[in-house]
């Protein structure tokens, strides 16, 4: 039977996602090229979370400040075309949209970028690691499940720091809201998880040529993916995908 799509759940990795770069990454792009290079070196044998935590103590121990992080983050590339096919998603009377960050990047980067984009209030929630700016400058980052307490217990490879599958089941719990239809927009081997958990009438948009699309040519059958998938490079194809959605399930 045809169903009149109501509301919908968009849910949004962040690097190289909703955002055209990885925050991680960028900032020491643009302040430190050789601690980016050592990340390089390092990022198999220490967790990212902690390896980003430690690349940002080195990097205040050398004078960085807060302002030149805050500054590399808001020149990070971010699509404008992304910002509008949001947008007008939200300004949509019908169907309600409810967007939703789920990422391992930290709480400090997205929503200093959400802001200088003028997009905060879009969000219902961003799940992500903690980041808290220390009175001297640091930036203080801790993973979102703390090393010290339980552990998740994901089968399918996410990183210690968080599952992203769980983090979406406890999304929907939270509030026991009927989405029609759940759209999932991703890049990376972590996000693998999360759609593993989506159902038929539900979507994955798959950013092309990176680690997610590898996943679900290699492991999505066995792994009984169920969703829908398309396949985008530019932030554009994701507007344009957006504004095709059909009305109906
Ligand atoms: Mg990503
Ligand atoms: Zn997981």
């Amino acid at each position: 039977m045809v169903q009149d799509i109501e509301r919908q759940l968009i849910v949004f990795d962040f690097d190289w996602s909703l955002a055209d770069q990885d925050s991680d990454r960028w900032i020491f792009e643009v302040l430190a090229p050789d601690i980016r290079r050592k990340m390089k070196t390092l990022k198999e044998e220490i967790q990212w979370t902690d390896l980003v935590a430690q690349s940002l103590r080195e990097l205040h121990a050398r004078g960085g400040t807060r302002e030149q992080i805050e500054g590399a983050l808001k020149i990070m590339p971010f699509h404008p075309a992304m910002i509008r096919g949001v947008k007008t998603l939200k300004d949509a009377a019908k169907p309600e949209t409810t967007f939703f960050i789920l990422s391992n990047a930290n709480s400090v980067f997205i929503s200093t970028i959400l802001e200088s984009k003028g997009i905060t209030d879009l969000f219902r929630e961003v799940i992500t690691n903690r980041a808290e700016w220390d009175p001297s400058g640091l930036l203080k980052l801790s993973r979102r499940v703390d090393p010290s307490g339980p552990q998740h217990s994901c089968k399918v490879g996410c990183s210690p720091n968080m599952c992203k599958g769980d983090e979406l089941d406890a999304f929907l719990e939270r509030h026991k809201t009927d989405y029609q239809r759940i759209i999932y927009v991703g890049d990376g081997s972590n996000d693998f998880c999360p759609i593993l958990r989506l159902r038929s009438q539900d979507m994955v948009l798959c950013r092309q040529y990176r680690g997610l699309q590898k996943r679900i040519a290699k492991e999505g059958e066995r792994e009984g993916l169920k969703c829908q998938i398309r396949y985008w490079a530019g932030a554009w194809e994701v507007e344009e995908i957006f504004q095709g959605l059909p009305p109906t399930i």
